[in-house]
């Protein structure tokens, strides 16, 4: 090995120079010799001997470097050594546009020396600098808080055997996510859920100090059950801040779709997501994600970290349990038989402007304590009524359906600010939507509302903002359908559909008219009724890579 001459890199002005470097042979096969060289940013590996297949040289990308490793065979009369680097560089696709990532490892075979123990300490301080490095060169993010998973990282994984098509345990027969937490000397412990809430009822017992990450193989439906656990805790300052990952295995898998998307890659879907979400948990970055509490008319208040929808959206969600089967090409079978049957919905919706919005048209601003209604046309004039019958609605009609909220479970978590009780009229800066007739409500806190729903495409995970859409009633199935459509590239916003309305908030009230329907929360059924909700900037921790 010696050291290289510096080469300023001419882009950057950043020293890219070779750090170490040796001459190998391939693990694989050791007629190929190979000269290796480390720079700050690059591994590269050229071939000495000259091969009929196969590059003869391969630049690989340190940021694209999950980890390394020096070990040594059990075979105590083979003294050399050996080094895997393991890389998830994107590559072109090769049958459709667009790029992906895909698994490359490298290995080497280092005998140079008659010692054991200098071959495995030379591959030792190779597998070092290759970790450092790569360290240092995580791809920079706007505006979102970071920091980096601990190394060795121990991890709970917590696998859903009835997520997606029912075989969410399978999706740990795909190689990449546990072998590269198992090569890069990750110490995870594997549990697969029992019934539903088991991993709810787990982490709320758990000795957390066991842990620095608690990673969900599943659908959106295992994280919530995570997250409430760990709200349940007396300790829950500390437990919301553990680090959560997540592996999508399941058929709703919105979450593992916006951490993808986050890291500024092209769509992908199924298995080439969850190469993508193993790399980014490899890559162990950790940015802050808020979380919105909702307060239902009984029980305690639950968190929801990815959406709440009423209408169309909840009854999809729902109805299309039933195609399961087909995995996350349900939400468009559902989505086709609900636009056939399509209805609306009648009830009442209110919400807290984020400090940067504008109200948008027809909406009404309350005035409770005179007692007046403001409502604001298209133009932004405003107009007077003399009447606040919409609040008092409301109110009436809470107790009437409510049944009385137990004092005595007092709900853990942060407390809610912005939020009265929810039989109370709300305050006067809250805006009231004017229509009661509506065909969908969505609140969204990540950018997808499943793996080709691009339902927020400005979302951030701490943006501190609830993404309100609503659309109102009189959309024709064809405008609905093209909505929908246009989602797939996030597109919606733009096709200037008159009825759809999209508005950044801090915290929403829903008070449904009919008797029966279907609200969800983060994909899962929830108590229908009157509710309320409030986000709560940065409160839990996402490995976001
Ligand atoms: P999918 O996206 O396929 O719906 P989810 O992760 O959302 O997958 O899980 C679906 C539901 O299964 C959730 O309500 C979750 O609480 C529940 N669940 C978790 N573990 C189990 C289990 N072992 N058996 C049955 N249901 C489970
Ligand atoms: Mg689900």
């Amino acid at each position: 090995m010696d050291e290289r001459r510096a080469e300023p890199d001419h882009n950057t002005g950043v020293n890219n120079s070779v750090s170490l470097y040796g001459e190998f042979t391939l693990t694989g096969n050791r007629k190929v010799r190979c000269a290796v060289s480390l720079t700050e940013r690059e591994l590269v590996v050229q071939r000495l001997t000259s091969t009929p297949v196969g590059r003869n040289k391969a630049v690989l990308s340190l940021k694209d470097c999950v980890g390394c490793r020096a070990y040594r065979e059990d075979d105590n009369a083979d003294p050399a050594a050996y080094l895997s680097a393991y890389f998830y560089p994107l590559k072109r696709r090769w049958m459709s546009s667009g790029v992906s990532r895909q698994r490359v490892e490298q290995s080497f075979h280092l005998a140079a020396l008659q010692d054991p123990r200098a071959n495995l300490e030379e591959a030792e301080k190779w597998a070092r600098a290759v970790r450092e490095r790569s360290a240092r060169q995580q791809y920079p993010r706007d505006g979102v808080l970071m920091s980096q998973l601990s190394r060795p990282c121990r991890m709970m994984l917590l696998v859903n055997p009835q997520s997606g098509k029912g075989g969410g345990a399978d999706s740990l027969q795909q190689p990449h996510p546990t072998q590269c937490s198992t090569r890069r000397g990750v110490p995870h412990t594997l549990v697969i859920t029992e019934h539903q809430n088991h991993a709810r009822e787990l982490v709320r017992e758990a000795d957390l100090s066991q842990w620095d990450a608690l990673v969900i193989m599943s659908g959106d439906g295992l994280l919530f059950e995570v997250i409430n656990g760990l709200l349940e805790r007396e300790d829950w300052e500390d437990a919301i801040r553990t680090p959560l990952g997540i592996l999508p295995g399941g058929s709703g898998n919105a979450l593992a779709a916006s951490i993808h998307h986050y890291s500024r890659s092209s769509p992908v879907s199924s298995e080439e997501l969850l190469l993508s979400c193993g790399f980014l948990l490899c890559k162990g970055l950790v940015s802050r994600m808020d979380l919105v509490s909702v307060q239902l008319s009984s029980g305690p208040r639950l968190f929801s970290f990815l959406s709440l929808a009423w209408g169309f959206v909840a009854d999809v969600d729902i109805e299309s349990e039933k195609y399961r089967h087909v995995g996350a090409a349900r939400f468009t079978v559902g989505t086709l038989v609900r636009l056939a049957s399509l209805r609306v919905y009648r009830g009442r919706l209110a919400y807290l402007p984020a400090p940067d919005q504008e109200t948008l048209r027809n909406e009404v601003t309350l005035h409770c304590n005179n007692q007046t209604l403001r409502s604001r046309d298209s133009v932004g004039q405003n107009t007077f009524h003399n009447s606040c019958h919409s609040n008092n609605s409301l109110k009436a009609r809470r107790t009437e359906s409510t049944p009385s909220r137990s004092p005595h479970k007092a709900p853990r978590g942060p407390p809610d600010s912005l939020l009265p009780p929810l039989d109370q009229q709300l305050p006067g800066d809250w805006v009231l939507v004017q229509e009661e007739d509506f065909v969908l409500m969505l609140a969204m806190y990540h950018s997808h509302l499943a793996e080709d729903l691009l339902a927020a495409p400005g979302a951030a995970p701490d943006d501190g903002v609830i993404h309100l859409f609503y659309v109102r009633a009189g959309i024709s199935r064809a405008a609905l359908l093209k909505l929908f459509l246009a989602m797939e590239k996030g597109e919606h916003l733009g096709t200037n559909c008159q009825h759809l309305v999209y508005v950044k908030v801090r915290a929403l009230r829903l008070e449904p008219f009919s008797p029966k329907g279907i609200i969800t929360m983060d994909g899962e059924v929830v108590e229908y009724g009157p509710l309320q909700a409030e986000v709560h900037r940065g409160l839990a921790r996402l490995i976001t890579g």
